[in-house]
């Protein structure tokens, strides 16, 4: 498979799966961040699932997927390493930590931390990682021991220019869409009790 045709298929994903459970979540106060598990073999969908920290602020995206993913049937459940793991968002260090010990050797993403800070108003990725592990941006380590990371706007921007320009203007559809939940998740967050909002 292309990388191009990965990158499809992870956008169909955020677009399909992914962003329609997470209009719902910040309908009811959530964040706005997702991630969804795919089998590596065919790229079908294991589960994807959305930010649900009215629930419990630990609920991120990628570990109330991880959460929902182990309350599969065992026999339904795919080895870790045989899966893609997808996350809307640059993955916070919890959800780092998480996707490492689930053991998972990769994770793809479309939005940087930067873009959480300054797209999104959420600046406690980068502030985290600062405080407690004293990183500065883009000071965690991408590739390591455990598993490599991909970020989708770079993998893109790395294509040969047609199909470069294609998947430009989904991304950029993509933004508008979270764009639009952004404004509903800030407009409501004053109400909510998240510790980090
Ligand atoms: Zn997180």
């Amino acid at each position: 498979m292309s990388t191009s045709a990965l990158i499809n298929r992870l956008f169909d994903v955020i677009e399909d799966d992914i962003a329609p459970k997470t209009a719902e979540g910040v309908a009811h106060g959530n964040k706005l961040f997702g991630a969804a598990i795919l089998r590596k073999s065919d790229l079908s969908l294991v589960l994807a699932e959305t930010n649900n920290e009215m629930e419990n602020p630990l609920w991120h995206g990628e570990t109330h997927c991880l959460k929902r993913f182990y309350e599969m049937p065992k026999a339904d459940r795919p080895d870790t390493k045989d899966c893609i793991f997808l996350s809307t968002h640059e993955p916070c260090s919890l959800c780092l930590s998480a996707i490492t010990w689930a053991g998972f050797d990769n994770f793809y993403y479309l939005f940087s931390h930067e873009d959480s800070r300054d797209s999104f108003a959420i600046p406690h990725d980068l502030k985290i990682l600062k405080e407690v592990f004293t990183l500065d941006p883009g000071g965690y380590n991408a590739e390591n021991a455990y598993w490599k990371s991909y970020g989708l706007r770079r993998l893109v921007r790395e294509l040969p220019e047609a199909e470069r320009k294609t998947l430009e203007t989904r991304i950029g559809n993509i933004a508008k869409r979270y764009d639009d939940l952004s404004a509903s998740y800030q407009s409501g967050k004053a109400e909510n009790d998240i510790p980090l909002n």
